[in-house]
């Protein structure tokens, strides 16, 4: 298997991610003979949304928006004959903010070559809402608000089958973000039910919408995840249907580039991204 590229990327424009400066990604990806990357970094959530993290960090700033596209331009150019630079987003999917993040792609979509819609936030049953990857601890106090490890799971397939389903525009990325992000605590929180149905139907889904998914190597390194996202029984559903896998390492340093993709079996196609036009 011949990786070319590692298609979600974040930067030091992520306030949860490390100082590494998008040159020293590129440099580790000329290093890694990679012929493509797309930085993906965290779009700022949408306008009136509060983020319910501890710190207020999954995100990106709207401050520093222009500052992001700007570097990445300059890098495309100063790079062009080492390595193809896609400037991306991994755009937050929430339940009630569609007006406003389809506002957002309409406004910066012309600038986005590659996107990723991804699924961190989830409305709870009194409509406030809960960040579902940030830690042990809160997934914890998460099924406590939602009664049990299932009701989450239901409430996140809902979730995912809205993002798939939404109107975000012409410029709605093609790549769902970590479809199983769900699973990252599974080995502490195990759900009771399976999926497989539900799964089922979004890939079904996914497959009528001529969607993409990030085959994310990230949750390998999850204490108590330790799969890829998807699983590999979902990764060979996606292949049956012909819905494309694009690899990404999902890192937040320069040196986490490609990390796990050796872990990948070599049965699975990669794919390139569908870029936006
Ligand atoms: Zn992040
Ligand atoms: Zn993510």
């Amino acid at each position: 298997m011949t990786v070319i590229g590692d298609y979600h990327i974040h930067t030091n424009f992520c306030p949860h991610g490390s100082n590494d400066l998008m040159e020293q990604y590129i440099k580790k990806a000329l290093s890694l003979n990679l012929k493509e990357i797309t930085f993906t970094e965290h779009a700022p959530l949408p306008v009136g949304f509060v983020d319910p993290t501890p710190n207020h960090d999954s995100a990106m700033s709207w401050n520093d928006l222009e500052e992001y596209i700007q570097t990445i331009n300059h890098l495309k150019q100063l790079y062009q004959k080492k390595l193809k630079i896609n400037l991306g987003f991994e755009v937050d999917y929430i339940e009630g903010y569609e007006k406003q993040t389809k506002a957002f792609l309409d406004q910066y979509g012309e600038h986005i070559d590659d996107a990723i819609l991804s699924v961190h936030m989830l409305q709870t049953p009194n409509k406030e809402y809960v960040c579902i990857d940030y830690s042990r601890e809160m997934f914890g106090n998460i099924i406590d608000t939602f009664g049990s490890v299932d009701s989450i799971y239901e409430k996140y397939y809902q979730t995912i089958e809205k993002a798939i389903q939404c109107n975000l525009g012409k410029y709605k990325p093609k790549r769902l973000g970590h479809l199983t992000l769900i699973e990252k605590f599974h080995l502490i929180y195990p759900a009771k039910n399976n999926y497989n149905e539900k799964m089922d139907e979004i890939l079904m889904q996914i497959e009528a919408k001529h969607m993409e998914l990030d085959l994310n190597s990230a949750g390998l390194f999850k204490e108590d995840c330790r799969e890829i996202y998807p699983n590999i029984s979902i990764i060979n559903k996606a292949i049956k249907r012909n819905i494309p896998l694009v690899p990404g390492s999902d890192s937040h340093a320069s040196n986490g580039l490609t990390k796990g993709f050796d872990q990948f079996p070599n049965t699975i196609p990669l794919s390139e991204p569908t870029y936006l036009d």
